[in-house]
């Protein structure tokens, strides 16, 4: 088999992360921001970098490799479709892997009608596609977000998107006709009723709902703080969509593909999304989005008004058709109720220890929890300095982990679903003496 070339050699004194961080500083804009390990190998719950080290990645490339790093079938899969072709382009020569990775998501979202589904590259390019579906499907132009939500970096991906700095700072005007209501977050008083009332607001204040062609929402926000969705929350905002004509739009690219525990999270609150946006997990490692929904609404593009050259790739598909099987063969969502409630239960027991009252608050679904670190409980004031310490010395003691939230004081722990016991008690062993050295106990 062929190998890659050899990496350049390191200047005497350098290692090879600290002279890729050099020629990364002059090479590429600042604004990708990135950690300072880079990645020479990765399988399942382990990256090493170019060093020799060796890590335990409780991101998976952002809840991404949720079947871990090149998992055996989904390497078999790529390899086999690479013996036959890359890339047709499905508009010029489709295949039968669009058509059967269609038919496997009409099945497997929720809802017992009629569904048709269409794929292209990035998260944000399905949440884009399922809003042109949205208003060509209503002929209405506004649509509804959350503040704190994120659904990408393409011009509609951030007018939707509910953080300013960095996402959205200088890159306006941004696409009309998008507005912001409250999303729920009990930990600080918005309550479920509080954050409907909020979108009610909207409704008084700013757009008439008749004109309202979709509600788009995360089911448990992601970037914005892993702050959960309530059931009767989601169950509420369905039936303002039956009563106005809206979609509901449910954005499940961080939490779908068993994530939370569930195939999709939005099935804990038993609501039926009109149309439902992948990615991430979807392609097990490979670019790969879809948006599925209703077969009316994915119809009302006229031919040629949805696609792209990449859009379904036939090697993501041949990647997700094996994430899908191994997804249920696995039990992943199985695996991702046991796996967070390791990580819920360990993150609760240090929350009761005096020394960490940094520890606001845990929560979660699945496997997709988070720590938020504040100066003291009762203020809640959150701790940003504290929380880059804690993930720097992790990176230090060989665990990558992620932050999030508006305040950058929340620690999120998205390890892969395949992610062995004993791994994922290795890392919180590392999170939790990073934590005793940032405190200083
Ligand atoms: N929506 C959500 C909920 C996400 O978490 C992300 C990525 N973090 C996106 C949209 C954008 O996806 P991508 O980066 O693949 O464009």
């Amino acid at each position: 088999m062929a190998t890659k070339p050899e990496l350049a050699a390191a200047p005497a004194g350098k290692s090879k992360n600290e002279a890729l961080r050099a020629r990364h500083t002059v090479a590429v804009p600042r604004g990708i921001a990135t950690k300072s390990v880079y990645a020479a190998k990765a399988e399942n719950a382990h990256i090493w970098d170019v060093d020799g080290k060796k890590y335990v990645d409780f991101a998976a490339g952002i809840a991404v490799v949720n079947t871990g790093h090149r998992h055996p079938k989904v390497m078999a899969a790529v390899a086999a479709q690479m013996q036959d072709f890359t890339h047709t382009c499905f508009n010029v020569a489709p295949y039968e892997e669009y058509i059967a990775v269609a038919e496997r998501l009409n099945a497997a979202t929720p809802g017992k009608f009629a569904k048709k589904t269409m794929f292209v590259t990035t998260g944000a390019e399905g949440v884009e596609n399922a809003v042109k579906i949205a208003r060509v499907a209503t002929g209405r132009t506004a649509v509804i977000a959350f503040s704190g939500a994120f659904h990408g970096r393409t011009m509609m991906g951030m007018a939707l998107t509910g953080k300013v700095v960095p996402y959205k700072k200088g890159f306006g005007p941004f696409p009309a006709e998008v507005y912001h209501a409250p999303f729920p977050k009990p930990y600080f008083g918005i309550t479920a009723e509080a954050a409907l009332a909020g979108l009610k607001d909207v409704f008084a204040a700013d757009v008439d709902p008749a004109r309202v062609a979709a509600i788009i929402v995360e089911p448990v926000q992601g970037e914005g703080g892993f702050y959960v969705a309530p059931a009767p929350y989601l169950q509420a905002l369905r039936k303002l969509c039956d009563e106005h004509g809206i979609i509901l739009i449910a954005d499940e690219i961080q939490t779908g593909i068993a994530r939370t525990g569930k195939m999709f999270a939005v099935e804990y609150s038993g609501i039926v999304p009109d149309l439902v946006v992948m990615a991430k997990g979807l392609g097990g490692g490979f670019p790969l989005a879809a948006v599925t929904g209703r077969a009316e609404l994915m119809d009302a593009a006229l031919p040629g008004g949805l696609g792209g050259t990449y859009a379904g790739s036939p090697v993501g598909l041949a990647a997700a058709s094996a994430v899908l099987d191994v997804v249920a063969d696995e039990d992943l969502c199985g695996k991702a109720v046991k796996l967070g409630a390791q990580i819920k239960g360990r993150l609760e027991d240090m929350q009761r220890k005096n020394e960490f009252s940094c520890i606001g608050d845990v929560r979660g679904l699945g496997a997709m929890v988070a720590v938020e670190l504040v100066k003291d409980r009762a203020g809640k004031a959150p701790d940003a300095e504290l929380t880059a310490k804690v993930v720097s010395k992790c990176q230090d003691k060989g665990l990558l982990i992620l932050t999030c939230g508006p305040n950058a004081n929340v620690i999120r722990f998205l390890p892969p679903l395949t992610c062995p016991e004993g791994v994922a008690a290795e890392g919180l062993d590392i999170f939790e003496a990073a934590m005793r050295e940032a405190v200083g106990v």
